[in-house]
């Protein structure tokens, strides 16, 4: 089964410990790509250097909107310097977060706004992080028509689901697809068409049944995979084959 992994958080404290022996165990394990992504200047940077060690790895370099409170002068200017990367396939991640609110919400739309504009300036796909900021998230990126970008961790309506749908955007799912409460997301994934779905850890968050609660990685997509697979009367290998090529489509990787 093929594995491309959207979206994890190698650079965070725990994998420290053993991140080389288990980046280099992840492609005997199926996984043919990893977007690491970064949530501050400092992390995008790292991510970017783990990224030109392995040749399946690439970067996300951005902002997250649980970062800008701490953010510095001058770090969007560093996050455009980075993007210039050859191994820098994508703008983010950036959003709304009015779940752990850890900034201003008009500090966090100007943030988004201009990150948005950033990657409309540089033609780069964004990643998207929304949590219970829906509405307000919907209102900005209607006012940036040409955004190529991609939901991550998409846990909304198949309502939602629809208008991002058709302004073009991807819809990527974690381990939450799997749990047993998954009804909304289960829908999404009925209803969308397959050319636009990608799959990712967020490790080391997420884990998937029957793993919940241990720490995530790419290896375990297997088991979103499975379950896509089951909802859409498909088999593993289809969806891991279908999702991996829409992932190196929208961060525009060759083969
Ligand atoms: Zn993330």
């Amino acid at each position: 089964m093929k594995i491309f992994d959207t979206h994890a958080h190698y650079c965070d404290p725990r994998f420290a410990e053993d991140i080389d022996e288990l980046m280099s165990s992840l492609p005997s394990k199926g996984v043919c790509g990893v977007v690491n992504v970064g949530c501050c200047a400092d992390t995008s940077e790292r991510c970017l250097a783990l990224a030109e060690k392995y040749d399946f790895c690439y970067a996300s370099c951005g902002i997250h909107p649980q970062d800008v409170a701490a953010a510095k002068e001058g770090d969007l200017d560093r996050i455009r310097e980075l993007l210039k990367h050859e191994k820098a396939v994508a703008l983010g991640e950036i959003g709304l977060d009015y779940y752990y609110d850890m900034a201003p919400h008009d500090m966090q739309a100007d943030y988004f706004r201009k990150q948005l504009e950033m990657a409309l300036e540089l033609d780069m796909p964004v990643i998207i992080h929304e949590r219970s900021a829906t509405a307000d998230c919907l209102d900005i990126i209607r006012k940036y028509k040409g955004v190529r970008g991609v939901f991550h961790c998409y846990s909304g309506s198949w309502e939602t689901a629809k208008e991002l749908l058709s302004r073009g955007y991807m819809i990527s799912f974690t381990g939450v697809v799997t749990f047993k409460n998954a009804r909304r997301s289960v829908e999404v994934v009925r209803n969308m068409p397959l050319d636009r779905l990608m799959v990712e850890t967020d490790a080391p968050y997420m884990a998937p049944e029957p793993l919940r609660g241990t720490r995530c990685d790419s290896s375990m997509i297997k088991y979103m995979i499975e379950r896509i697979a089951e909802i859409r009367g498909m088999t593993p290998d289809e969806i891991g084959e279908i999702t991996a090529e829409n992932a190196r489509r929208f961060f525009r990787i060759g083969k």
